[in-house]
């Protein structure tokens, strides 16, 4: 049976912040397609592709969504300007001939899929990475971190417009790395897509850390930080909070922003010359220890 042939079931999707929610008519989701080009590896998009008309807004719209484009400018990565939820593409693979009436391809981004669990899926791969234009990683030109690392190793990193650049001092972050990397997928990590690793503040340097938009949720610990122009997820930004404000936090939630109030948790899919299939990546079941607090809109 032929993928097309299969009995459509209707998915409903949404940002973190429920400003935006879809419904999405697709055979049934077992596998999504992972590509490896820049921008999908930076944002750890997983895809699918409905037929034309089968995505429909239930809450926001097409055009309200940020969007970016680069290169030839034929697709269109459409994300929440307030939380980051990178929620689907539009556009051509290929520039469109003279004359040609087809329809902008609409694909979406299964992360943002309510009640799936994007562990178990299988991954089919496709070498977007191989269509030009080749990616040119924008450079670093702020100060080295300060941090002072025996057998240390400076890592650069940057969202994909290249308004936000980092720079990481960090042990090599090859295969013997064994401090914590762990992908979580909770209702915000999940949707992100992010992969964290934790170093201290003083291991890490921005560059126009301006460009970011800072979401905060839940208890207000942690803001999810993202590119505002190309929306690729930077780093788990600890807040500033009073004594006051951290005693008043509940117990759990206490001991983690204690543990992390000191750090720059940093999403390492945004670094250069990190070969994620190397690193001892944790999956940390976010989604099933935070099940009751947050609520599908
Ligand atoms: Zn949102
Ligand atoms: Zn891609
Ligand atoms: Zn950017």
């Amino acid at each position: 049976m032929t993928e097309q042939a299969q009995p459509l079931k209707t998915y409903r999707g949404n940002c973190h912040c429920a400003a935006y929610i879809f419904e999405v008519k697709l055979p049934e989701i077992k596998s999504a397609v992972q590509c490896n080009c820049v921008i999908c590896s930076k944002k750890g998009a997983l895809w699918q592709v409905p037929a034309h008309d089968n995505l429909t807004f239930v809450k926001g719209d097409m055009d309200t969504l940020s969007s970016y484009s680069f290169g030839g400018k034929i697709m269109n990565h459409k994300f929440c300007p307030h939380c980051g939820t990178n929620l689907m593409c539009m556009g051509y693979m290929s520039p469109p001939k003279p004359g040609d009436e087809t329809p902008p391809q609409m694909i979406v981004n299964v992360r943002a899929i309510q009640n799936l669990n994007v562990w178990s899926l299988e991954l089919r791969p496709i070498d977007g990475a191989a269509i030009p234009p080749t990616y040119e990683p924008p450079k670093f030109t702020g100060p080295e971190p300060s941090a002072d690392i025996e057998g240390g190793k400076t890592y650069n990193g940057s969202c994909h417009c290249g308004v936000v650049k980092l720079a990481l001092k960090t042990k090599p972050l090859d295969k013997d790395f064994d401090a914590n990397i762990a992908e979580c997928n909770c209702s915000i990590c999940g949707r992100l897509g992010c992969i964290w690793i934790y170093p201290n503040a003083d291991q890490v340097v921005f560059e126009g850390d301006e460009n970011l938009t800072i979401y905060k949720m839940g208890l207000g610990m942690y803001g999810k930080s993202f590119c505002k122009i190309c929306g690729v997820p930077i780093h788990n930004r600890p807040e500033t909070l009073t004594e006051e404000q951290i005693a008043a936090l509940p117990e759990e939630p206490r001991k983690w922003f204690t543990w992390g109030k000191n750090m720059s948790i940093i999403n390492v899919r945004v670094l250069e010359g990190v070969d994620l299939k190397e690193l001892n990546v944790k999956q940390m079941d976010g989604w099933n220890a935070a099940k009751q607090s947050y609520v599908n809109p």
